[in-house]
């Protein structure tokens, strides 16, 4: 290859292989009985360490069939029906599309000089997102490469917001010293990102309180209410609630309009975490779930789970845009105070930034955010008939009712077989198990300190039949684990 740079003909070219290449894989999805090659069947980290960077293919063709060896044809494909294990989605394909546009002109986001109207689609989805949740005009947000990010923005503004009201100036001590007497209260489920952004930020190792859960995982008002008095006659500034609206494993909204009145009461950031749950603003049946969610300070979306999108893809969307103030800094070379166009780059924690907002623009421009919240339904209701196989099968216990996409239950070992009793000891073995057969990918968790296995549904086009074949072969697979073991050695 002469030049890697971007020509007429040379782009088209390649495109086209990559094309090729993505058309093989979906094939390969369509016709496979397993969403995934087995680990051990291959050496998979030993086949790309034997790759001698120093000596290049020299041609694309080459390289992408090396590619389709070393990783594609053994990649775990988020689009097959029986690929349960994690919250990452199928994608929209209009998405993948944007996804080739944006790297090709390779647009970076941080100044209206460089990115155009593609500022313009990043701010007009933002406002987009803040109507759906019910923010008013002057709300305002940032994409982000995830929630994590996301839920570390939002916290970094309510700090700043808690301290400027306390009238210190942020940037004008140590933080660590000023920062000592601030808290932040979340539930014993909210992600653990929330503690990440609690040290990133400088903020005491035990300032994230965590708040118990009622016996369905949601956030327990009442106890919120006592730690929010206690902090207060100790002297200590509660600076943030930290709800989530879709907890990770059970999938739990906290109940967000009581928990608007507490902050409301005293003050207090309230920032709704809906990375899960933040697909229902384009539910056409379910968006009631987030009722309360327009009294939030900030909320966290992550369209690269319930939104369909390729990772990544998430935003921070805050009530009063102004907040964002405590991102910028401006510089001579980059984005002076004094430009009349918005620069994004004063609203972000990151300054080179991808153009991420253009695939969710492609996708609600080609197929409208119906069809997406649509999508998010079907796998909803497709959960609660699960719930209902699980409840009506001896076989199994289901944890908890699915509240969104994931069904939580334990296989019981037969009563009068070898290891009858008590199901926790075996969840890890099952749920690696039914990875070695290749045949799905299932997750575990705990829940109340009691391990668990986990289905998170995120494709639509799974069916019934295909959740119930899933089960089928958790039993098949636990039963001789019980027959061939004794219950010490599972464990181990
Ligand atoms: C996934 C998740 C996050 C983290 O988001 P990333 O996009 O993985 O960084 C945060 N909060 C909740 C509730 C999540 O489910």
């Amino acid at each position: 290859m002469s030049s890697p740079l971007l020509h007429q003909d040379t782009v088209a070219d390649l495109m086209r292989d990559v094309t090729a290449a993505t058309a093989a894989g979906a094939a390969r999805i369509a016709g496979a009985q397993q969403p995934h090659e087995p680990a051990e069947h291959r050496d998979m980290a030993g086949a790309v360490e034997r790759i001698d960077l120093d000596t290049p293919l020299g041609n694309f063709d080459a390289t992408v069939d090396e590619l389709d060896r070393t990783w594609l044809r053994h990649a775990v494909w988020f689009h097959h029906p029986r690929t349960l294990a994690h919250l990452n989605c199928p994608v929209a394909v209009p998405a993948v599309a944007a996804e080739a546009l944006a790297a090709t002109v390779n647009v970076s986001m941080d100044t209206w000089d460089q990115s155009k109207a593609a500022t313009a689609i990043e701010r007009s989805l933002l406002s987009w997102t803040a109507g759906r949740i019910g923010f008013p005009a002057a709300a305002d947000g940032m994409f982000t490469p995830g929630g994590t990010t996301s839920n570390l923005q939002a916290l970094m503004l309510a700090r700043d917001e808690a301290l400027e009201a306390s009238g210190q100036q942020p940037g004008a001590a140590p933080r660590p010293v000023r920062a000592a007497s601030l808290r932040i209260l979340a539930s014993a489920e909210s992600h653990f990102s929330v503690v990440t952004a609690a040290r990133i930020l400088g903020l005491d190792d035990d300032c994230v309180i965590p708040v118990p859960v009622d016996e369905t995982g949601a956030l327990s008002v009442a106890a919120a209410r006592r730690t929010v008095v206690d902090l207060r006659e100790q002297s200590l500034t509660p600076m943030a609630v930290v709800a989530t609206a879709g907890t990770t494993d059970r999938g739990m909204v906290d109940p967000l309009p009581e928990l608007a009145r507490l902050c409301g009461e005293h003050g207090i950031w309230l920032h709704v975490d809906a990375a899960y749950g933040g697909g229902l603003l384009v539910s056409p049946t379910h968006r009631d779930r987030l009722a309360g969610i327009e009294h939030a300070d900030s909320v966290t979306v992550d369209y690269h789970k319930t939104w369909f999108q390729p990772v990544s893809c998430s935003a921070v969307v805050v009530r009063n845009g102004r907040t964002l103030r405590h991102c910028a800094h401006h510089a001579a070379y980059l984005n002076p105070a004094d430009t009349p166009e918005p620069n994004q780059v004063d609203r972000s924690l990151q300054t080179t930034r991808r153009f991420d907002a253009l695939k969710l623009w492609v996708t609600l421009r080609t197929v409208g955010p119906d069809a997406i919240g649509g999508m998010l339904d079907t796998v909803i209701d497709l959960a609660a008939r699960v719930a209902d196989v699980l409840r009506a099968d001896p076989r199994f216990e289901l944890v908890c009712e699915p509240t969104l996409s994931t069904v939580l239950f334990r296989w019981l070992p037969p009563a009068g077989g070898p290891a009858p009793g008590d199901p926790d000891p075996w969840v890890r073995a099952i749920r690696r198990a039914v990875w070695d057969t290749g045949r799905a990918t299932i997750a575990e968790t705990e829940v109340a300190g009691r391990p668990c296995l986990k289905l998170t549904l995120l494709n639509p086009e799974t069916t019934l039949q295909d959740m119930q074949g899933v089960l089928e072969l958790v039993h098949e697979t636990a039963l001789p684990l019980t027959e061939h073991q004794n219950t010490g050695k599972a464990c181990a």
